[in-house]
């Protein structure tokens, strides 16, 4: 049987907020069963927690944020992406400002994080969320779906006009079946045009970005003097996001995304358009979906 998982031990890391700029501390910790994800602001009295959950979504603009009760935690997707890559299914997350650390603004650090913490399985079978219709949200031409399948694929495409963006480098697929999340996902960075960035710069945002956290390109080319860690790693970040995002619906699915310049808020509104129909979707136990490929499983393990 595939259990849950959580962290073998609490652990801590410090790093900098990408838009605040501040120096924060998150510490990881080991969570019951059936308990989910869940942030909690301990600068806060009394602490507040705020639940990784979809529904609990209240900014997709830069970054996902999450708020419960007016208390808001931001940038959860990287974090989050990790756990889902890992399979870890429970853990609290507890952070002393409004901002997950960017770190090195992939899940990269993340991953490590939590392999330092161990990860141990708990007695409870681990739950999936299966796609059962299709479900899609389109704006202009930018487009989100889900659609069912018998494992965990997403694919997505992406478009700028831009010297250093071709063609051939704007669509992956990632199966968790035959690719792996850490080789293939996990060291994706995030990214930003120059221009834009000084936009939210003047806008007291984007203040703890650099070369160090971020791939960065101006008008012709890639500032980052290494350059980048995929040919593609841009579309794969993307991905990335996908797959934090996805996870705030509390579990892996079984089914299939695809995006077409999708970011953070169509990947919200698909989870909500998804939930608003209670016959497209269903929480499932290992146990009943027994015709998921064997390979999908040891994927999901994070043993691949
Ligand atoms: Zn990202």
């Amino acid at each position: 049987m595939l259990h849950q998982r959580t962290l073998g031990k609490t652990i801590s890391a410090a790093g900098v907020g990408l838009h605040s700029g501040e120096k924060v501390e998150i510490t990881l910790r080991p969570a019951s069963a059936d308990s989910g994800i869940c942030f909690r602001r301990i600068d806060c009295d009394p602490a507040q927690e705020i639940k990784a959950h979809a529904n609990n979504v209240t900014d997709t603009r830069l970054g996902t944020t999450i708020s419960q009760n007016n208390v808001s935690v931001m940038t959860v997707e990287h974090l989050l992406a990790a756990f889902a890559g890992l399979g870890i299914d429970n853990a609290y997350i507890d952070i002393h400002g409004p901002e997950i650390p960017i770190m090195d603004g992939s899940a990269a650090s993340f991953i490590l994080l939590v392999e330092l913490a161990g990860i141990i399985e708990q007695s409870a079978p681990k739950k999936f969320l299966r796609i059962k219709k299709n479900v899609k949200v389109q704006e202009d031409d930018k487009f989100a779906e889900f659609k069912p399948f018998n494992g965990y694929r997403l694919s997505f495409k992406i478009e700028f006009e831009h010297p250093m963006i071709q063609d051939k480098l704007t669509e992956f697929s990632f199966d968790f079946s035959t690719l792996t999340f850490l080789n293939e996902i996990s060291r994706a960075r995030t990214f930003g045009f120059l221009k834009e960035i000084e936009t939210l710069r003047a806008n007291n945002l984007a203040l703890g970005g650099s070369l160090d956290n971020a791939i960065v390109l101006d008008d012709y080319r890639i500032l980052n003097q290494d350059g980048l860690r995929f040919e593609d790693e841009l579309v794969r970040h993307k991905i990335l996001d996908a797959i934090g995002d996805l996870y705030l619906m509390g579990h892996i699915l079984v089914g299939e995304f695809n995006g077409y310049k999708s970011g953070h808020e169509l990947n919200n509104k698909l989870i909500r358009k998804l939930y608003a129909d209670e016959s497209a979707w269903e929480e499932v136990e290992e146990s009943e979906i027994s015709d998921i490929p064997i390979s999908y499983w040891t994927a999901a393990l994070g043993k691949a």
